[in-house]
């Protein structure tokens, strides 16, 4: 891979989308941009072990190396970096840790996740030497987390950050939706709905982030089949509670549907458009 990496660098621009599978439009995006903005596109799938805690998914996380490899193909990618085998060597003992943005929101309930992905994602770019990396704002934190790595140890490579994609009824998109029954699906719909809501609010001059919290935190437990992890109103940069919404804000949740853990996020930006998604039924 490295090889090929090195051979690509010298006929142009490179770039890197790195996932762990089970290909949605949400992946799609990110090769599609990567493909429109960089002459060679690699994607690499790899569901990586050392980001999953004891007792979470890592072994019925969802597969499908076949149509993943159409999907990947349909899009334009010149490679699919899918090793078989570990990524470690048995005895690796050289983890990153990328601090205070990996102990908050996720990282609070997930303890070790973000070393996993921030050490991965190292790996990654050590092994396919991007010029351009492609992450999700689905999974902000991870952005934020994979941002300061690279600021932090000078990795030599730019980070986009894309849109996150939504199901028409406001879902955001993830492989882990695969785990939702029908009445759990639909149950589901209570998120990105309670993100609406508060943006209005925010819209409408409130600046408390309190209130904001406690409106979503409300909508989504009148759900029955929602258990809250966390509802958070924090700085988009430092992922900490805000005292006062000024600027820009960034409302973040996670929920539990049956076996399945759920995140999503708004970003909100003074000057910038709201979502434009209809608030049915709020
Ligand atoms: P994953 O395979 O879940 O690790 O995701 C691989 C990449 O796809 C990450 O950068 C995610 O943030 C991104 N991604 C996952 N779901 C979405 C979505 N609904 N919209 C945009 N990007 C996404």
């Amino acid at each position: 891979m490295q090889a090929e990496a090195d051979r690509a660098r010298r006929g142009g621009t490179t770039g890197l989308v790195p996932t762990m599978g089970f290909f949605h439009e949400g992946h799609l995006s990110l090769m599609r941009r990567a493909r429109a903005e960089t002459d060679w596109v690699a994607v690499s799938l790899y569901v990586n072990p050392t980001q999953f805690g004891p007792g979470e998914d890592f072994a019925r996380y969802p597969r499908d190396f076949e149509k993943d490899c159409e999907l990947a193909c349909a899009e334009g990618v010149d490679v699919m970096f899918a090793p078989a085998a570990s990524l470690y060597a048995p005895d690796s003992a050289t983890f990153i840790n990328v601090e205070r943005l990996s102990r908050v929101l996720c990282g609070a309930s997930r303890p070790g996740h973000f070393s996993g992905v921030a050490t991965v994602v190292a790996k990654l770019f050590n092994i396919s030497k991007p010029h351009r990396a492609y992450f999700g704002m689905k999974d902000f934190q991870q952005v934020r987390v994979i941002e300061t790595m690279v600021r932090d140890l000078n990795f030599d490579l730019e980070i986009v950050r894309c849109p996150i994609v939504r199901e028409p009824d406001g879902l955001a998109m993830s492989s882990r939706n695969s785990y939702l029954s029908p009445q759990e699906r639909r149950a589901a719909t209570v998120l990105h709905r309670s993100l609406l809501v508060s943006e209005r609010l925010i819209n409408k001059g409130e600046r408390d982030p309190q209130s904001i919290i406690l409106r979503v935190s409300d909508s989504i437990a009148a759900e029955p089949l929602a258990h809250i992890d966390y509802v958070a109103a924090v700085s988009p940069e430092t992922l900490e509670p805000v005292a006062r919404i000024e600027d820009a804000i960034l409302l973040a949740i996670a929920v539990r549907f049956g076996r399945a853990r759920l995140i999503d996020n708004l970003l909100i930006e003074r000057g910038k458009p709201a979502s434009r998604l209809p608030l049915r039924a709020c």
